[in-house]
């Protein structure tokens, strides 16, 4: 066979050369060309959330294409675009009124930046600090990564990123100082936001603190005029229990980010939602203050249609309860590694479950990664572990016994790979 020209995403090609083929998806399975059903436990990294191909997303793709391609969005607009802004303002924290579409959790991080350092630029305060937690994941552009926790990942590109002021993770027992340490970091005048992953730190380890916590940090930002970024791509859309984390916490985001979930996993758009304050400090006749960002693609009609069918399908159907019931189910089947020395941190936030295998050396270059990875996908089941992090974050869908299966693999994978402490 000859080598692909391919190059993926997160993937060393000398220890992994060749990729499965996927010829089909369906509900939780991704389906090979071998015609293995493959159990999707990670949701093909994060972004679907109802299962693959709901019948109404799907519909509604094909019926925008009857219309649309891509439209230029300025001087232009169209009903997809329309509709979804005010749907998302509908079911978002309360004080979001103004859109800014984009086409990742990338850019929709980038343009948070931007609005935040806009808005002080353009209302002639000198604000430019942005303050992030340890182990945040913002994306892999160069603005992203310089906000996101450093290492191996972006150790090439260190000297292009831009200096943030981090925060200690809160671990149990050290909230107040974390708190401190914002508060003390808000004092110098010169913050322009708090860009936050809102319960759940996903790409650092899938890391998780308390709504308490954040509704601290959000009251000391706001006592200090700092805006607060709520980066709610891998967290909106159901995944810790609520529509959205920052729900939990009783806050309202000066700006809220959300991309994964938001077509349903169906195509790639982004959303970033702000307050009337920071639109209205863009809004001037004079023509500098103007937000300068676009992509090519911002608001792609089509990607917006399968949006607007996704907040139908949250309106119409019983999602809330399909993440209740895999709430419940992902606490009972991961209750029995509570007591287990082959595991630390169990722990659970809404429909996400994680563990840390207890290995000596962890991270996420640990050697038990790959070998998880090998013995997972050799009994079909997609579960890509972060490290020695085993976490299962499946699509709304996946049923009891399917789950089973998960947690199984995950019980018997510690026996084979560390076998049973003394
Ligand atoms: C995945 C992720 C991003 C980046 O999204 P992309 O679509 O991969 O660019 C940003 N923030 C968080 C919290 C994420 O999980």
């Amino acid at each position: 066979m000859t080598r692909s020209p391919v190059w993926h995403p997160f993937t060393q090609h000398a220890l992994e050369p060749t990729m499965k083929k996927v010829v089909g998806t369906e509900g939780a399975y991704l389906i090979d060309e071998a015609g293995n059903r493959i159990l999707d436990a990670i949701s093909s990294w994060w972004v679907v959330t109802h299962g693959h191909r709901h019948p109404t997303i799907m519909e509604a793709i094909r019926t925008a294409t009857e219309c649309y391609d891509q439209i230029i969005f300025a001087e232009y607009t169209h009903a997809p675009a329309e509709d979804l802004a005010r749907g998302l303002i509908a079911v978002s924290p309360a004080g979001l009124e103004h859109v800014f579409y984009s086409d990742s959790g990338s850019t929709a991080v980038e343009v948070a930046l931007k609005m935040a350092l806009g808005f002080f630029h353009n209302t002639g305060r000198r604000r430019d600090r942005i303050v992030v937690m340890e182990h945040g994941y913002h994306g892999d552009t160069i603005g992203t990564m310089s906000v996101g926790e450093r290492g191996v990942f972006n150790a090439a590109y260190e000297p292009l990123l831009f200096g943030v002021d981090r925060l200690a993770f809160p671990e149990p027992g050290t909230e107040q100082s974390t708190l401190d340490a914002f508060e003390l970091t808000c004092r110098s005048g010169r913050v322009a936001a708090l860009l936050i992953e809102p319960l759940v730190l996903g790409a650092g380890g899938m890391k998780m603190y308390e709504p308490s916590l954040l509704g601290e940090l959000s009251k000391i930002a706001q006592s200090h005029g700092v805006l607060l970024i709520a980066d709610e791509v891998m967290t909106g859309w159901g995944r810790t229990g609520t529509l959205f984390a920052s729900e939990q916490a009783g806050i309202c985001p000066d700006i809220l980010c959300t991309s994964k979930g938001l077509t349903g996993g169906t195509l790639p758009l982004a959303a970033t939602l702000c307050t009337s304050e920071i639109f209205d400090a863009h809004l001037s006749t004079d023509r500098r203050k103007t937000f300068f960002h676009s992509s090519s693609y911002t608001a792609n009609p089509i990607a917006c249609a399968a949006a607007v069918a996704n907040l139908k399908i949250w309106s119409q159907e019983p999602v809330q309860a399909r993440i209740d019931r895999l709430v419940a189910l992902q606490g009972t089947r991961l209750a029995r590694f509570a007591e287990d020395r082959r595991f630390r941190n169990v722990r659970q936030s809404g429909t996400i479950a994680a563990l840390d295998m207890a290995v000596p050396s962890d991270g996420y270059l640990a050697d038990i990664g790959p070998r998880l990875r090998a013995f997972f996908r050799e009994r079909q089941l997609l579960i890509r572990p972060l490290g020695n992090v085993i976490y299962l974050m499946p699509p709304y869908c996946v049923s009891e016994a399917e789950s089973d299966r998960l947690y199984d693999a995950i019980d018997e994978a510690a026996s084979v790979l560390i076998g049973t402490p003394a």
